[in-house]
């Protein structure tokens, strides 16, 4: 579940149904990332928002067992959704819209870029990564737009703060897309490895730094947030709205950094994609 304030702004979607998808392709993007291609006639109902646009993705876990989900996800439907035989239940996951073009031979086309994790073959992913890297043409998925979380205040052109790990790299890429022109700002961003770094269109005026993680073994976040509090430190410029989501460690130190130096709290968006398991 995404984690994030009561006052924390998002923007809804118009209208969230769900949507029934197939697979159209996937392919690797690069060492860390799977790009899964969806389409469907269903997809012609989504509504593209841009920045860290996000859904809920429901993976089936048998044939024919996505016709059981709810419509709409409020707590009503959770708590029905969560009845359902674990067996039956579909696995319920948050990934962000990588891409999406609504013209095509065969219709429109949403990307998603799932972070490879442990190994399917071995049985070390979860169950999202392991679809992601065994998927096929044709096979179904369900999803429930979930809208916006990146929300500055109309007008604001910065200085921005954007941080994330390689979990938060298409809504990172979403939302430096989005950007109008003249803002300004930083964006750092961790991935596992340098093959993953890739040209991001941004305004001139943001800077955008890669954080390559050199120990494998280290908790994802921890490297980008080393490098982010740093260049703060370095740079004493207070952001007027900051931006963090990954590894839900990364997502609380930021926050903490971000609110000692003095940005106001109802102008820091901090989403816990994930939670790396604890060392005991
Ligand atoms: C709003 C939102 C948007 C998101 N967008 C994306 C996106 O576009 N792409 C993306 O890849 N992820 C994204 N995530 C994160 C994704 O939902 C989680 O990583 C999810 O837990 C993956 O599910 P899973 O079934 O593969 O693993 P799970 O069954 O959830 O977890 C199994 C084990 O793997 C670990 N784990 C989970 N994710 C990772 C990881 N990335 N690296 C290493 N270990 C991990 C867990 O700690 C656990 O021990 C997003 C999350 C949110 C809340």
């Amino acid at each position: 579940m995404a984690r994030t304030t009561a006052a924390q702004k998002r923007v809804a979607p118009e209208k969230s149904e769900l949507l029934t998808l197939y697979v159209r392709h996937r392919r690797r993007l690069s060492p860390t990332f799977e790009r899964v291609t969806l389409g469907g006639a269903d997809l012609a109902r989504f509504i593209p928002m841009g920045a860290d646009q996000w859904f809920r993705l429901f993976l089936p876990v048998a044939e024919g067992t996505l016709t059981r989900l709810p419509n709409r996800l409020d707590t009503f439907a959770y708590l029905r959704y969560l009845a359902i035989a674990k067996t039956q239940r579909p696995v319920l996951r948050n990934y962000t819209v990588a891409g999406f073009r609504s013209g095509g031979a065969q219709g429109p086309e949403l990307d998603v870029d799932f972070v490879r994790h442990g190994s399917a073959a071995a049985g070390t992913a979860g169950p999202a990564a392991s679809w992601a890297e065994t998927c096929a043409p044709g096979d179904a998925v369900a999803i429930l737009d979930e809208g916006v979380l990146f929300a500055p205040p109309t007008g604001l052109r910065g200085p921005l703060a954007l941080v994330g790990d390689e979990t938060a790299l298409p809504a990172l890429a979403g939302i430096l897309a989005s950007l109008p022109a003249d803002t300004t700002g930083s964006a750092f961003i961790e991935v596992p490895d340098a093959g993953d770094v890739r040209n991001l269109a941004a305004p001139v005026g943001v800077d955008v730094s890669w954080v390559v993680r050199d120990d494998p073994h280290a908790t994802p976040g921890y490297a980008v947030l080393t490098a982010a509090v740093e260049a703060s430190e370095a740079g004493a410029v207070v952001p007027a709205y900051a931006w963090v989501a990954g590894e839900q460690s990364l997502v609380a130190a930021m926050r903490r950094h971000w609110v000692r130096v003095g940005v106001d709290k109802r102008m820091i968006s901090f989403t816990g994609y994930w939670r790396a398991p604890r060392a005991h």
